[in-house]
């Protein structure tokens, strides 16, 4: 850096602090984001491959901002956990999302499954059983309607991980493993939790009909989930190939924009409501 001289510091040094600057007025931004009504969800259907039935969705937060546009979550979820807002964030995301389920099932439609992912930040916190608990009771739906999706990072934290999982299933929610396959959980440890569903990562999926190794790696994670009697569902499915192969290695769930896109909640009752049966 030293070789490069004056100019290029000086020219480096306001720019970092105009970065220090503007992300602190991000995270004012953030704070503000839920009292703003700028955060809302997007709900992902989840599909029986063979049937084409609707088994479930997975509910995805959007931040949008009249300054800072349509944030993606993968920037704003991380700087939520840094700034100690995800515990507040994750209980509106889940609040929300239960809410319409419910008021889909007032509408005629009823959506079996409610997918919500938790992040790690939100079981440090201790409270997330007690959150998940008070959230379901305001809203009424059912604790077996609603599955939590967590990385295997966060399964593998720490005992309190455990501990919070094994008070999660008591209060009768599912538990999914998400991005599996990316992480490290040992299988001895997966034997011994209490989850229901392993989710196969989209890298894995993205390639299938062209890697080997990921053919191998997905076939490998169903035949798992076979054995150890869990649900399997695939994310990142895009193509009718993908989706053939799944169902042709016995993986019959699938999640991705083959099927659709994430969408508003008006727009999947209206594709999937009523009319849709007929
Ligand atoms: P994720 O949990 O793995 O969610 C799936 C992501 O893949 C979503 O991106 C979704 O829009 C995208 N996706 C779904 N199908 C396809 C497909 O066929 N192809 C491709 N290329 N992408 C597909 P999104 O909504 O941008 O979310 C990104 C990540 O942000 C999520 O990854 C999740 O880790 C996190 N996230 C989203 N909502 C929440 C939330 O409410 N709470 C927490 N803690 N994290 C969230
Ligand atoms: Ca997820
Ligand atoms: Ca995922
Ligand atoms: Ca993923």
């Amino acid at each position: 850096a030293k070789a490069r001289g004056r100019n290029n510091f000086q020219f480096y040094a306001p720019s970092m602090t105009g970065e220090g600057v503007e992300r602190l007025l991000i995270e004012a931004m953030l704070r503000r984001s839920i009292e703003k009504n700028e955060i809302y969800l997007q709900y992902q259907p989840q599909v029986e491959i063979d049937t084409g039935r609707l088994i479930g969705v997975e509910a995805l937060v959007r931040w949008q901002n009249p300054e800072l546009g349509l944030v993606p979550p993968a920037r704003f979820i991380p700087l939520a956990e840094d700034i100690g807002f995800i515990s507040q964030l994750g209980k509106w995301v889940l609040a929300e999302a239960c809410r319409q389920m419910v008021s889909w099932q007032e509408d005629g439609l009823q959506v079996p499954k409610l997918a919500v992912n938790l992040s790690v930040r939100q079981f440090e916190r201790g409270s997330v059983t007690l959150m998940v608990d008070q959230v379901l009771r305001e809203t009424g739906l059912e604790p077996q309607r609603l599955q939590l999706e967590v990385t295997e990072s966060v399964i593998m934290n720490t005992g309190d991980t455990l501990a919070c999982i094994n008070d999660l299933r008591a209060v009768g929610v599912g538990l999914a493993i998400d991005d599996f396959g990316t992480g490290y959980s040992s299988l001895a440890y997966l034997k011994q939790l209490p989850v229901q569903t392993l989710k196969i990562d989209r890298s894995f999926i993205k390639d299938i009909s062209s890697d080997a190794n990921d053919e191998a790696i997905t076939v490998a994670i169903i035949q798992l989930g076979k054995s150890l009697n869990l649900s399997v569902i695939a994310e990142g499915v895009e193509t009718a190939e993908q989706a053939a192969f799944l169902l042709r290695h016995g993986c019959n769930r699938a999640q991705g924009f083959y099927y659709s896109q994430p969408v508003g909640a008006d727009e999947l009752l209206a594709h999937w409501g009523r009319r849709h049966e007929r």
